[in-house]
């Protein structure tokens, strides 16, 4: 029945350009570290709006490097939405601390002020010492960032964006009402660079301190340099010398993957504009089928685009979840389901136990992603629609 080829639910798009700028790359004196990576933190900056952008090698390092830079630590805790993907709890768990899982809206599945504060009160009755909260950008919605700044303000707690879902969204990487935003390059985001990640930041030393925990900890910095002896030869540093002041990691992105960044970051705009006209496209035709089938509503403008969620009433369609996902397989369109709540995980609930998330169940109960990506046709976003299209009207029969 695959009369056409398959379309996945996303897709990276890789041209000649950015193929030679990896090869070009490959050519120079650098695989690793290299001076790319300083120029893909500077174009990344300018894009965002960012002051400070420190590369790494995925967005879950992003999110872990953000989270050392907070002091996150063993006997801490923070909140983190339960719909969202494994990395932005894990992150917190590799600092060691613990982590509060936060309820979302059951309609757009963000973090609110409401349910941050749920969240604090649950946390903090149950003597956990929060100090962080992370709001995930999920789909590419934006969350209400002047009212979780406010929320995190007067908790006396720090803000991390997962922007991971809003690269390219006007703002997003500022940090206005955050310590630091991360993204990730990974094929199915707004940029790809295989794996790869940025946090970016407006504070010069989370910057700093970012940028020496991805490498080992190590600096190289000789006005840091606590010891004299070894460091110093007649007060000029030894050339050779350099020190390690904590703990770090190897999150190190090579050169030749921000060859690929730097080439699709000049891609950004013209990505977001083709990922704004197909879910307009989407938005258009699949009106028709509410309440049964609906576009998770439009929570924020701008938004990104990231992924495009329709809510579906299974039980009204006569069908599931997993009937609905292999009859368009059998179409040839990929869908997939962004995200089983993170309270549901094993590992979740051995340590934290059973809790009642209702809005993030509600969502997760309806939610599916069709295809959104930059390099589908608008004749495959009207495919798409008209598959849903014919398959309600048969489970309606
Ligand atoms: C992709 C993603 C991550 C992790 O990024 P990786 O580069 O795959 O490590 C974290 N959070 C969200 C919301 C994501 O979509």
């Amino acid at each position: 029945m695959m009369t056409e080829r398959f379309l996945p639910y996303a897709r990276q798009t890789i041209e000649d350009d950015d193929i030679a700028a990896v090869a070009a790359a490959l050519k120079s004196d650098f695989l690793t570290t290299g001076p790319l990576v300083e120029r893909f933190e500077t174009a990344f900056a300018a894009a965002t709006g960012a002051t400070h952008a420190v590369v790494c090698n995925s967005g879950t390092a992003a999110l872990h490097l953000a989270a050392l830079a907070l002091d996150l630590k063993a006997g801490d805790a923070a909140v983190v939405p339960a719909m969202t993907f494994l990395s932005t709890a894990n992150a917190v768990r590799m600092t060691g601390a613990e982590v509060v899982f936060a309820d979302v809206d059951s309609d757009t599945a963000l973090l609110t002020p409401e349910t941050l504060e749920a969240a604090l009160t649950r946390g903090r009755s149950a003597g956990q010492q929060i100090r962080a909260a992370f709001a995930v950008h999920l789909n590419g919605q934006i969350c209400d960032m002047a009212g979780l700044g406010a929320a995190a303000k007067r908790a006396g707690i720090r803000l991390v964006e997962d922007a991971c879902h809003a690269l390219g969204v006007s703002g997003i990487g500022a940090a206005g009402h955050s310590a630091a935003a991360c993204f990730s390059t990974h094929p199915v985001k707004a940029i790809a660079t295989g794996e790869g990640g940025v946090v970016t930041t407006g504070d010069a030393e989370i910057a700093a301190r970012m940028r020496r925990l991805r490498t080992h900890g190590m600096s190289r910095e000789a006005a840091g340099f606590s010891d004299r002896v070894r460091g110093f030869e007649d007060d000029a540093p030894n050339p050779w010398y350099y020190e390690m002041a904590e703990i770090g990691w190897n999150y190190r992105m090579p050169d030749v993957l921000c060859a690929l960044g730097l080439s699709q970051l000049k891609k950004l705009e013209r990505f977001a504009a083709r990922r704004r006209k197909i879910a307009a496209t989407y938005g258009r035709l699949l009106a028709p089928l509410a309440p049964v089938i609906r576009p998770v509503s439009r929570a924020s403008d701008p938004h990104g685009w990231h992924l495009y969620v329709i809510h579906v009433d299974f039980p009204a369609l006569g069908t599931t979840r997993a009937r609905l996902i292999k009859a368009l397989h059998d179409e040839g369109i990929g869908s997939q389901v962004h995200y089983i709540p993170l309270h549901r995980q094993p590992y979740y609930r051995r340590r934290y136990g059973e809790l009642s998330l209702p809005g993030a169940e509600a969502y997760y109960a309806r939610c599916l992603s069709i295809p959104l990506f930059p390099a589908m046709t608008d004749a495959d976003a009207e495919r798409v629609a008209a598959t849903l299209a014919r398959l309600a009207k048969k489970a309606a029969a």
